[in-house]
């Protein structure tokens, strides 16, 4: 006996040993400190207040109940299970029938105290899901713009891949967005509103397309919407298109997203990804082109203008390297002297044979910044033409045009006097005539070169004054000497007796301000008898020549002076009273 207690007392669980009667027979002291049962009360036979103090310690009595019931009606079952306590400790339950000889004479129940394994398995749980949830956190991340919480352009791809590779016949759209202007948005109210109207555009795109369609912001301002199984994916980008253009307030400043969308649709020959992404991007293209803020579907006739363009911008790469860009030269007669002092030189790109004129090719050239290469060779060719011409004279000048692109390079005055100096010829008899835009980003880079080639005695023209954003009033901050009247007011003139107050009043504040006047586009006497009456300093026009090559200069400078001598006789005949 004293034995058997004694291993009883050894083990690890608390053991209770009940009678086929149900009563308690014995049990070891670990029993009687796991549940905190005194002795005395087991030795006494109150098996009542022992099960009222089991009961009293668990958080679901009731199970316990029907769970001893259970067994007491089964001797022979065994059970296993997991006792919660009030106090937060959880033991293991066993239950085994006592037999003696396979005769069932009793029930054998252990407990083991497994709190700790179990706080330790807890911890282990909460930390797998803790994991579990930084895993999928970084694959969100993985696949997600961090901005605007669209899909990112893996996502996009592994979707759009996905769509080309399900069942045949199954629409798949391309919509490729770009916000119009954003640059500017940016620059003018600052990176966190450009940021808040991406998040708007994000949460619009998202609201105009089902919950199952893809919306992926490619980066910056580009963002891609796929659309599979749509029925009308035109209506779609339409109201996209609606949508954006609705204004939002932002810090007090409303601000109106605008895009140029482009559509492709799966078939006629995009059946593959890059295919569909190539055609929806012309398509957007086409947009911008078309003037911005509307949606264009994909047409074949669309990669026809692209190619154009990309074949024009070859060829004037092939010129600029080859020597076909020329130079011709257009008189600008002085209305006070009767002669030509001025002449402006203009880029001629022969190309087969025929002279392609710059309208043409001077706006793919500064998209391209081909633009660069050909304003050098110009101003090489044109001193080299001109240089004998000048210098038998140092009242003439030669004035050339310059772009803004080329004043982007910050090295344009080093250059002039480079190639000035190399041929011969004086920096102040030139002029480089630019046009306001140069003006506009508010760049003193631009600002600086011009006033460090005036002061080496270069003049600056204003070409083309009074289109675009012309200002009267911001005339007397830019470091010009010479304004030239575009040839739209002075194609106003018809008869030369009509009053034209605008163009007066443009020739009275140049001079106002101290800047000489030259009218463009001089195409017959009447306008220019208005212009010399009115107090025009210069005069250019068909009227006196059209430009010409450098080998017919000397015969178009002769006929420009007699043309001006002969109007002056007129204008003098006209001012002068009749007696
Ligand atoms: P622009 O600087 O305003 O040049 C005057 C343009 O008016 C020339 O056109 C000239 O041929 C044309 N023109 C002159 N008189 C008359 C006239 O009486 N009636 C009419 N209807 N037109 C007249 P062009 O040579 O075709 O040049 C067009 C524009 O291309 C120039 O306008 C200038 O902005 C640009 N351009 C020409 N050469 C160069 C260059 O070397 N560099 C840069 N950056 N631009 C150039
Ligand atoms: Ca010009
Ligand atoms: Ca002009």
């Amino acid at each position: 006996m004293s034995l058997l207690s004694a291993t009883l007392e050894s083990t690890a669980d608390g053991i209770l040993v009940v009678s086929a009667e149900g009563r308690i027979s014995s049990v070891n002291n670990k029993f009687l400190a796991m549940w905190g049962i005194p002795r005395e009360l087991v030795d006494a036979g109150d098996d009542e207040a022992v099960i009222g103090s089991v009961m009293g310690q668990l958080v679901d009595p009731e199970t316990f109940v029907e769970k001893v019931t259970a067994l007491y009606a089964d001797p022979d079952a065994e059970s296993h299970d997991v006792l919660d306590f009030r106090d937060g400790r959880t033991f293991e339950r066993y239950s085994r029938p006592q037999k003696v000889e396979d005769r069932v004479v009793g029930r054998v129940w252990s407990f083991r105290d497994v709190t700790q394994a179990r706080r330790d398995q807890d911890q282990i749980n909460r930390a797998m899901a803790d994991l579990a949830a930084q895993a999928s956190q970084l694959k969100r991340l993985a696949f997600q713009d961090p901005l605007t919480g669209l899909s990112n352009r893996q996502l996009f791809n592994d979707r759009l891949a996905h769509a080309l590779a399900g069942p045949c016949g199954t629409a798949v759209d391309v919509l490729l967005l770009d916000l119009d202007d954003f640059k500017e948005v940016n620059d003018v109210h600052g990176h966190h509103a450009g940021d808040q109207m991406l998040i708007e555009v994000g949460r619009r795109l998202r609201a105009c397309v089902r919950p199952s369609d893809v919306v992926a912001r490619l980066g910056g301002d580009e963002f891609v919407v796929l659309l599979v199984g749509s029925l009308d994916a035109d209506a779609a980008a339409e109201r996209i298109v609606e949508s954006l253009g609705v204004p939002f307030w932002l810090d007090g400043t409303m601000l109106r997203p605008s895009l140029s969308l482009g559509l492709a649709s799966i078939g006629e020959g995009a059946d593959d990804a890059s295919e569909l992404l190539r055609r929806a991007d012309i398509a957007m293209y086409a947009a911008k082109a078309a003037g911005k803020n509307r949606y264009l579907r994909f047409r074949p006739e669309m990669m026809a203008a692209l190619l154009e363009r990309t074949d024009l911008e070859a060829g004037l790469r092939t010129a600029v390297d080859g020597g076909g860009i020329t130079v011709h030269y257009q008189p600008i007669v002085s209305a006070r002297l009767g002669t030509v002092v001025k002449v402006e030189a203009l880029a001629r790109w022969e190309r087969d044979g025929i002279l392609v004129p710059p309208q043409q090719f001077i706006p793919t050239a500064e998209r391209s910044g081909l633009i660069v290469d050909i304003g050098a060779e110009v101003l090489h060719r044109c001193c080299t033409e001109l240089g004998p011409w000048l210098a038998q004279d140092p009242t003439r000048s030669l004035a050339i045009n310059v772009s803004g692109v080329q004043l982007q390079q910050g090295n344009f005055p080093e250059l002039l006097f480079a190639t000035a100096c190399s041929r011969g010829v004086d920096p102040h008899q030139l002029v480089v005539e630019v046009t306001e835009s140069v003006f506009f980003d508010d760049d003193c880079l631009v600002h600086r070169q011009l006033v460090q080639l005036r002061s080496a005695g270069v003049r600056v023209a204003l070409d083309d004054f009074g289109t675009g954003y012309s200002s009267l009033g911001r005339l007397q901050d830019l470091p010009v000497d010479t304004l030239k009247i575009d040839q739209s007011f002075v194609a106003m003139i018809r008869t030369g007796d009509e009053r034209l107050p605008i163009l007066n009043s443009m020739i009275d504040m140049a001079h106002g301000l101290g800047l000489t006047v030259t009218a463009e586009g001089v195409e017959t006497p009447e306008q220019a008898g208005y212009l010399m009456r009115r107090g025009c300093d210069s005069l250019q026009g068909f009227l006196f020549s059209r430009p010409q090559p450098a080998a017919e200069l000397p015969a178009a400078l002769s006929a420009s002076t007699r043309t001006i001598t002969a109007l002056r006789g007129d204008t003098a005949a006209q001012t002068q009273p009749v007696l």
